[in-house]
């Protein structure tokens, strides 16, 4: 571990600041159990700091250095292992996570910028857990699981438990969020996200659906998955839009889930959108998800990310 000089802040806030760069897991957890904040590409939290969301911890620990964490490959059960400092840009270009998570790649490919994707790491965008993050939904309908290491060794946590409410994880502070594991994805399966914004770049969902099906030889819909993302305080499946899909062939299915999505919303008003407005995109993003992820299914080559290549932006 390296340690940075401490640095004095902006005069209004005179806290001395300590940095120190991790480059193994075990020193990183010695740092946070002492109190230090994790920081990956900083996108977030060093970010929003200078946006006055939130002052800057005033102790980090830089993890960005831990090689082992940056590492994306097979499990024994065929899902992936994406390591915690995985970035957006290598997510929406890597060969397996195209191939097997497709939904995964458009939403990591809409995050931000260049910039934002090329330093946005995919476990900051879990452990910030924004309800309007675009990884989630996707990472959802694949099972995920977050590897936690702390103190007292690891853990593993379904995302359904890791997220508790927008902005907070049932992690504890000194543990690091060190992997996501994915379910292994059957044949003839399919998914995508898509959400709606307002620009190209450099914008949050204002509503997002992610969706995972799988098809039979008949195209019968065997598996469904669906999840939203900007409609309610954490990223959550939608049992009822899934319900629908199962045992059905896909089309005539469409309309009951896209329903059903806009019925499990529970979105809130803000600058960018009312309730009812977002309710109401629900309904157009969870039909676009489903299509998507059934087209991509049934063999259909949909270039990612969904959003834009098939709906326009
Ligand atoms: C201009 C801009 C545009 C953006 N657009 C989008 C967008 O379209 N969609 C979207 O979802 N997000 C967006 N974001 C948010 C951000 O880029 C993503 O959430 C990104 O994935 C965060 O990753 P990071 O490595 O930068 O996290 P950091 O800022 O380093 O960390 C974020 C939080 O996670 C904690 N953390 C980080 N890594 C770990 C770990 N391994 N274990 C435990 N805790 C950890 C940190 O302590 C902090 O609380 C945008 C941000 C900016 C600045």
């Amino acid at each position: 571990m390296t340690t940075a000089p401490s640095t004095t802040h902006a005069a209004s806030q005179p806290a001395r600041r300590t940095y120190v760069e991790a480059t193994d897991v075990a020193s990183a957890v010695a740092a946070m159990s002492a109190g230090a904040r994790p920081v990956a590409g900083g996108t977030d939290l060093v970010v929003g700091a200078r946006h006055g969301k939130a002052p800057l911890p005033e102790s980090l620990v830089g993890i960005h250095r831990i090689g082992e964490l940056a590492s994306l490959g097979r499990l024994p059960s065929g899902g992936l292992r994406i390591g915690a400092l995985v970035t957006h840009a290598t997510l929406a270009e890597n060969g397996d996570v195209l191939a097997s998570c497709t939904g995964l790649a458009d939403a990591s490919a809409i995050v931000g910028s260049h910039a934002t994707r090329a330093n946005g790491t995919l476990g900051g965008n879990v452990m910030n857990a924004s309800p309007a993050m675009d990884t989630g939904a996707p990472l959802l309908c694949h099972g995920a699981v977050a590897v936690l290491v702390g103190p007292g060794g690891e853990r593993r946590v379904p995302l359904t438990d890791l997220w508790t409410g927008p902005g907070r994880t049932s992690a504890g502070a000194d543990e690091l969020l060190v992997a996501v594991e994915l379910e292994p994805v059957a044949d003839r399966s399919g998914s995508a996200y898509v959400r709606l914004q307002y620009r190209r770049q450099m914008e949050i969902a204002v509503v997002g659906c992610g969706a995972v099906v799988r098809v039979d030889e008949a195209g019968i819909v065997t598996d469904a998955r669906v999840a939203i993302s900007a409609l309610s305080p954490v990223i959550e499946r939608v049992r009822e839009a899934e319900a629908a899909l199962v045992g059905s062939d896909g089309a005539t299915a469409i309309e009951a889930a896209a329903a059903a999505v806009a019925a499990a919303s529970r979105p809130i008003s803000d600058v960018r959108a009312s309730a009812d407005y977002r309710r109401a995109m629900a309904q157009v993003m969870g039909r676009r998800a489903v299509l998507t992820a059934l087209r991509r299914a049934s063999g259909e080559s949909i270039a990612v990310p969904a959003s834009d290549t098939t709906f326009g932006s």
